[in-house]
């Protein structure tokens, strides 16, 4: 058997249809190996990396400087366990990560495994800091509708996103789904007084069709649950490290949360790895008697290996000056898409912040934007549709050639498929 045939038989996809990706004439793209943001299949056909590897990879696949940091710690030992013990390379990324919020309260580091369980963590320290701390009528949250925090039952439970969430309602958390600020403001004070948290993704949703919040929200948002005594959590777990133009997405509009989940492209895309940045005050509400500890970890907590790619595609940034390029090349994207979006008359609306942009298509009609992607590959672009909107969320270190490549890819499968 080949390696498709025993991906039909044995495995199981996420988010995805069984039944439509085991059938005979779907034929999947299975990838042997990476370079930059170049992608190569078994069949040796070539890709650029359209969304990241589904939005974790930031300075490209087989990075020489994080190959390099990888097999210095391998050959050092590839796990060790973070509960009872320490390690010098989680030391210095906690050092590392607080240091981006200098002059702030968000000073500790809660190591995970991926954006789900950073959410989770956020959530049940946001929970467990009400209870011990006089507030135990605090125990419920807010979201916003079209939002995406992860998977796990508690993430799942903050999601706004009817279609994959709705039936697992009834069995989460009390959450108060809100559509914006106006109705943040409607809630009475008493109905505030039992809100523990809100959380949001900052400047942009990413699973919500590339949802671009107004400017300035993010900072009224911080303004108003401050003066309700409301922690804010951030996910930056898709805006985190440079998508959007700047290291974290807050920064931008100089909000400092509460809680602020980091994930995917923590490790730089290379391996599962999770951080959930707290503050002080709420570190210190855990203190005092042993049965006030967070009692809460996974067994790969702060890996070693994850680490060193992490501290690695740190670096990374400042020896390629990075977030300097994503500024001018997101700027080359929004000019290359507004061209786009005039001259091909099948979009209805492109989406953009930073390195992340949203491509709509006009057409309601389902299933177009998969076919679009599966035209798409054909010109060397591999991405996704979140339903008719196409995601481009490449890798920050992607040329001007190459997103001319991915944006023509772009223009031509649109026109294969609805011309
Ligand atoms: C992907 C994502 C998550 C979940 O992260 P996983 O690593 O897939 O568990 C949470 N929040 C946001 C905003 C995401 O984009």
């Amino acid at each position: 058997m080949d390696h498709v045939e025993i991906d039909k038989q044995h495995c199981w996809h996420p988010f995805t249809q069984q039944e439509i990706w085991t059938s005979p004439q779907h034929q999947p793209v299975m990838i042997d190996s990476g370079k930059g943001v170049w992608l190569k299949d078994t069949e040796g056909n070539k890709y650029i990396d359209g969304n990241s590897s589904i939005w974790t990879n930031i300075h490209g696949h087989n990075h020489p400087a994080i190959n390099q940091a990888i097999k210095v710690q391998l050959d050092k030992i590839s796990h060790s366990s973070y509960l009872g013990f320490g390690h010098p390379l989680a030391s210095e990324l906690a050092l590392r990560l607080v240091s981006f919020f200098p002059e702030t309260d968000l000073k500790r580091v809660f190591f995970s495994d991926d954006g789900s369980t950073a959410v989770e963590c956020a959530m049940k320290m946001a929970l467990q800091f009400r209870i011990q701390n006089g507030e135990p009528e605090k125990t419920e949250f807010i979201a916003f509708i079209g939002g995406y925090h992860g998977d796990t039952l508690g993430a799942a439970s903050l999601g706004g996103v009817e279609a994959f969430f709705a039936r697992f309602r009834r069995f989460g958390l009390i959450v108060h789904f809100i559509r914006d600020l106006d109705e943040l403001r409607d809630f009475t004070e008493s109905d505030l007084g039992k809100i523990a948290a809100v959380i949001i993704e900052p400047l942009v949703q990413g699973v919500n069709q590339i949802h671009v919040w107004p400017q300035g929200m993010l900072e009224e948002l911080r303004v108003f649950t401050q003066e309700k005594s409301i922690h804010l959590i951030l996910d930056e777990v898709m805006t985190g490290f440079g998508r959007t133009g700047s290291m974290f997405a807050c920064q931008q509009e100089g909000v400092t949360p509460d809680f602020l989940c980091l994930a995917k492209g923590l490790t730089g895309g290379y391996l599962p790895m999770a951080a959930t940045l707290v503050t002080e005050t709420i570190y210190k509400g855990f203190l005092g008697d042993p049965q006030r500890a967070f009692y809460y970890g996974h067994s790969y907590t702060a890996n070693p290996l994850g680490c060193a790619a992490a501290l690695a595609s740190l670096d990374v940034f400042k020896e390629e000056n990075t977030l300097i390029g994503v500024k001018e090349k997101a700027a080359y994207l929004a000019y290359k898409l507004s061209y786009l979006a005039n001259e091909n008359t099948h979009i209805k609306e492109i989406r953009r912040c930073g390195l992340v942009a949203g491509v709509e298509m006009l057409t309601d009609q389902k299933g177009v934007g998969i076919e679009i992607c599966e035209a798409a590959r054909k010109y060397q672009l591999l991405t996704r549709t979140i339903l008719n909107t196409i995601v481009l969320m490449p890798p920050l270190s992607i040329t001007r050639d190459e997103i001319d490549i991915m944006v023509a890819a772009l223009d031509q499968s649109i026109a294969d498929v609805l011309d």
